[in-house]
């Protein structure tokens, strides 16, 4: 069990913090309040997008690539688990609700656009 971030209790299961994700809540058993993990978790996810898009976008996959990408996956998933900390999630009414909203937004922005420019630059240059 993992504490809850509001609360500090032991309320939320392994299982629902495997399923968060940053625009999915769940609620605390405990006190109600809205728990989901951080916006910046997405950089993560993104590093991880391109690595496998080069991996995967070879010609050549062989045994030792498909190895190599289901180990580092593992990795990738369980040090994402691991380390992601829990946040509350602000609601309308909560003071720093607009702070959140919009650093959230600008998260999501520079992610979209750090993707696109990745991905775009490794097809351009074939790397
Ligand atoms: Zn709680």
């Amino acid at each position: 069990m993992f504490k809850c971030p509001n609360c500090k209790n032991k309320s939320i299961s392994k299982w629902s913090k495997f399923f968060l994700g940053p625009i999915r809540s769940i609620k605390c058993s405990q006190c109600g309040c809205r728990i989901s993990i951080p916006y910046k978790s997405l950089y993560w996810m993104i590093l991880y997008i391109i690595f496998a898009f080069v991996m995967l976008k070879s010609i050549i996959i062989n045994q030792y690539k498909i190895l190599v990408f289901i180990l580092l996956t593992t990795i990738v998933i369980y040090l994402f688990y691991r380390f992601i900390p829990l946040v509350v999630k602000l609601e309308r009414k909560d003071t720093e609700y607009k702070v959140q909203k919009r650093n959230n937004l600008l998260i999501g922005i520079s992610c979209f656009l750090f993707t696109f420019l990745s991905i775009f630059i490794i097809t351009k240059n074939n790397l």
